[in-house]
């Protein structure tokens, strides 16, 4: 079975038989691809302050009511080198656009993690100066997570997704060229969103040099504009992805949390049978993990046992090769950030 080129529109709508057919065509290539092996990673969130204003997250800068934390090198660090769970081979550090906890907690937090563990180690950080990648990068730091959300830029902006699409394309082209592995990802079900534009989505990470992409289902957040917009529907979410599968059969494309939000009781094992091969257990301190407000305050925490039984429900198991290793390291090729 090979990878297709261009996405069809008719996977975007597939219910029924259909879908089935595609996701079963997606699972198939995974295994083709990492046989029945599923990536487990740990992410801890480090920040929730943020500079941006996304009308899709709580964390957004207007949200004013939200308690604000940056947590302590020591903490997490103590965490992750003597209490993370045995099935984790990496470990995702994730804030909001906060350049602060970048250098005064994250940066230290890659540097002790590559010392003391055999972690491998990536960051979600948001929109950042070459000169913070570069620091990341020779801490120990090897894949970069920077979502493009959205592939129309009018609504892009309209949304006050971080800076620009353009802005954020430029970033994603900028640390593939840097050695950086990359994995982007982009938000389905959103407000007033169609097939044309998930195929858009689609069509836009397809050309992009990235090694993994993730689809999250639209949920309303707490405290945003677009708090009272209907739930984006599962299925759309799984389709995508069983198409980014079809798209891209080396990709690493993970399971998010979100597919338990989306009110269907089997989301996430869904994923794991529609192309995805990455699990990510929670390990933020309980005591701060409330106010990192992607949606809701009620979090559905994806914890060691929901992730182990995800994948074994699905007829998969968990893989001793880290991401880090998964992947050799990139050659480099240093362009220009202009505009
Ligand atoms: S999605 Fe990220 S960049 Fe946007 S407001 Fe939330 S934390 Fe900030």
């Amino acid at each position: 079975m090979v990878s297709h080129s261009q996405p069809d529109r008719r996977w975007l709508t597939a219910h029924g038989a259909e879908q089935e057919a595609l996701h079963g065509r997606a699972a198939e290539l995974t295994r083709s691809h990492f046989g029945r092996r599923v990536f487990v990673r740990g992410v801890v969130e480090v920040s929730n302050h943020c500079r941006e204003n996304c009308h899709y997250c709580g964390m957004r800068r207007d949200n004013r009511a939200l308690a604000r934390f940056r947590a302590r090198h020591d903490q997490l660090a103590e965490l992750l080198i003597h209490h993370r769970p045995a099935s984790l081979t990496d470990v995702n550090i994730q804030t909001g656009e906060d350049p602060v906890a970048v250098r005064e907690v994250v940066v230290p937090l890659v540097r002790t993690l590559r010392r003391e563990t055999p972690l491998g180690v990536s960051v979600c950080l948001g929109t950042l100066t070459e000169a913070l990648y570069d620091e990341l990068q020779a801490a120990g730091a090897s894949l970069y997570i920077i979502k493009f959300e959205l592939s129309d830029a009018a609504r892009y902006e309209q949304l006050e997704a971080p800076g620009t699409l353009a802005e954020r394309l430029r970033h994603i082209r900028l640390l593939a060229a840097r050695g950086w592995r990359v994995s982007s990802g982009f938000i389905a079900g959103l407000p007033d969103q169609g097939a044309d534009d998930l195929l858009a989505n689609l069509r836009l990470a397809r050309e992009l040099p990235l090694d993994g992409c993730s689809v999250s289902p639209f949920i309303p957040g707490e405290a945003t504009p677009l708090g009272h917009a209907p739930v984006g529907a599962v299925d759309a979410a799984l389709n995508c992805m069983a198409a980014l599968r079809l798209l891209r059969s080396e990709w690493v494309i993970p399971a998010v949390s979100a597919l338990n939000l989306t009110g269907a009781d089997d989301g996430y094992q869904r994923g794991l049978r529609a192309g995805a091969n990455l699990c990510t257990i929670n390990l933020t301190p309980s005591e701060i993990r409330g106010d990192y407000l992607l949606y809701k305050r009620e979090r559905f925490i994806m914890n060691e046992e929901r992730v182990l039984h995800a994948i074994s429900a699905a007829g998969r198991e968990v893989s001793r090769t880290s991401l880090a290793e998964h992947w050799p390291a990139k050659p480099l090729a240093i362009p220009v950030l202009a505009g």
